[in-house]
């Protein structure tokens, strides 16, 4: 896949307070690349300095081979950002701020009610486009929010945690939207909190902890790689005391944690230890009802790579 951005050694800095420290990555056309950390690791940093509105302090950034700094122009032209807080006019009607966001990039005319209305109907608003968003459902406003950013046909649309505090309902049309726009030929920049949506949209994932990459990849890559744990959650009839001490016996055991009559056990990957388990629960007479192994989710991942979990 072509390279649309290329990230080289970027650092920014607050007063003395290093928030990147040097990362390098690509974005590449047609993705949808998610930026996955948890507070503080420099998500916001690194996509408002990719939206222009935060100047860097080292490194380089090149938009289609061309240098950000030199072409600016350029590059916002080719730019779509649905930034966190809502940038739409509460008191103008739906169309009235779309059209005034698609004039900031030059469509003037018919061409710009065109581009309007496509934007309108691809969020599902076309019949609201005369209603004045303070009328609208928080997901209603989010989604207007994507038509403010989408209707010039960027190349890049860069999107910081766009269904933070919607409804499911909109939540899903969003993500539907971002699938459409990516098989319609965009390249998305996404972040968020929600590691089912990371699971659901993304194409590959790049993971940072205080200003730095800590991993990127495809999410099956990145389970492959690093989740090399395997979680089992056994039922049993009744569950002899002390029981745990049992477990760690066991060859390629990490974890051991009972809780409301289920037994979690946390053991290392490819040691193939399940008959001992089952053995062990057999000589203590404890009857099995229901065995649940997990495999490895992005969580894991996370957990892994951080030592946290992503709401932490
Ligand atoms: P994230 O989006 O991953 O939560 P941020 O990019 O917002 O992380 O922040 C990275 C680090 O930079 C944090 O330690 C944060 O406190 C610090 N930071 C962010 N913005 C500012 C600012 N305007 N002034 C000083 N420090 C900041």
């Amino acid at each position: 896949m072509k390279k649309l951005i290329e990230v080289r050694a970027l650092e920014k800095c607050y007063a003395h307070y290093k928030a990147l420290n040097g990362i390098s990555f690509d974005v590449r056309e047609g993705e949808i690349l998610c930026f996955l950390g948890p507070n503080g690791a420099g998500k916001s940093t690194t996509i408002h300095i990719l939206s222009t509105i935060l100047q860097y302090d080292g490194g380089e950034i090149l938009f289609e081979g061309k240098h950000v700094k030199k072409h600016a122009r350029y590059v916002k032209r080719n730019l779509g950002i649905v930034p966190q807080d809502l940038a739409i006019y509460e008191e103008v009607s739906a169309e009235q701020n779309v059209a005034f966001f698609a004039a900031l990039y030059g469509l003037k005319g018919t061409q710009l009610q065109q581009a309007v209305d496509e934007a309108l109907q691809f969020v599902g608003l076309l019949d609201k486009k005369n209603e004045k968003p303070k009328t609208f459902s928080g997901g209603m406003k989010r989604r207007l929010n994507i038509a403010c950013a989408i209707a010039h046909k960027p190349k890049v649309i860069i999107m910081d945690e766009p269904t933070v505090g919607i409804d499911p309902q909109s939540r899903n049309h969003i993500l539907q939207s971002i699938k459409q726009l990516q098989e319609q030929g965009s390249t998305i920049i996404y972040t968020t909190h929600y590691m089912e949506e990371v699971e659901e949209i993304s194409t590959r994932i790049i993971i940072m902890d205080h200003g730095e990459i800590i991993a990127e990849g495809t999410k099956e890559a990145l389970k492959k790689h690093i989740a090399d744990e395997e979680r089992y959650f056994i039922e049993c009839e009744h569950i002899t005391a002390g029981v745990e001490e049992n477990f760690f016996k066991i060859e390629g055991m990490k974890e051991v944690t009972i809780k409301d009559g289920i037994i979690e056990v946390v053991v290392l990957k490819g040691v193939e230890n399940l008959d001992k388990i089952i053995t062990l629960l057999v000589n203590e007479g404890m009857k099995v009802k229901n065995i649940m192994s997990e495999s490895a989710s992005l969580e894991t991942v996370f957990l892994q790579l951080t030592g946290r979990k992503l709401r932490d």
